[in-house]
């Protein structure tokens, strides 16, 4: 069973910010702004490639709740989801992390070991799109 599948069970404690029957929104153990909660499905999905979007569509009501009961959302935040390896998820059980409380940075992204791979996955993505075929001069 996943780490947040053990939270839904009460096997692992959590800092509840809001629940309900399908969701549950609790702080994050190792927050990267004065406000960082994730929200979750009760319901095991590994990541947003897989969620239904009949959960998402509920979803989004809670998150916005989630977003009202933290008392940010006039101020402003960020919802990211991370989604498999370059996506940088750790943990194998879709959530979404709610940002704020504070001016938040737009960092830079890309991990510069890997600058050099996203230039040639880029290229290569390019040569093999037909809709992008390269006109040759003459
Ligand atoms: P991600 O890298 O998108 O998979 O994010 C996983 C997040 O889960 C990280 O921000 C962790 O700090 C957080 N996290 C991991 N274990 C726990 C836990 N037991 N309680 C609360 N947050 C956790
Ligand atoms: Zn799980």
């Amino acid at each position: 069973m996943c780490i947040f599948c053990k939270i839904v069970n009460n096997e692992i404690p959590s800092n509840v910010v809001l629940e309900n029957k399908k969701f549950l929104a609790f702080q994050d153990i190792n927050p990267k702004a004065p406000t960082h909660i994730l929200i979750i499905p009760k319901v095991h999905v590994e990541s947003f490639n897989e969620v239904e979007p009949k959960i998402m569509k509920k979803m989004t009501k809670f998150i916005q709740d989630v977003t009202k009961k933290a008392s940010i959302e006039q101020s402003g935040y960020r919802l990211i989801t991370n989604i498999g390896e370059d996506g940088g998820q750790e943990v194998k059980h879709l959530h979404f992390h709610l940002l704020g409380g504070a001016k938040l940075a737009w960092p830079d992204l890309i991990d510069t070991s890997a600058k050099i791979d996203t230039a040639t996955k880029n290229d290569a993505v390019q040569k093999s799109n037909p809709h992008t075929k390269k006109k040759v001069k003459k």
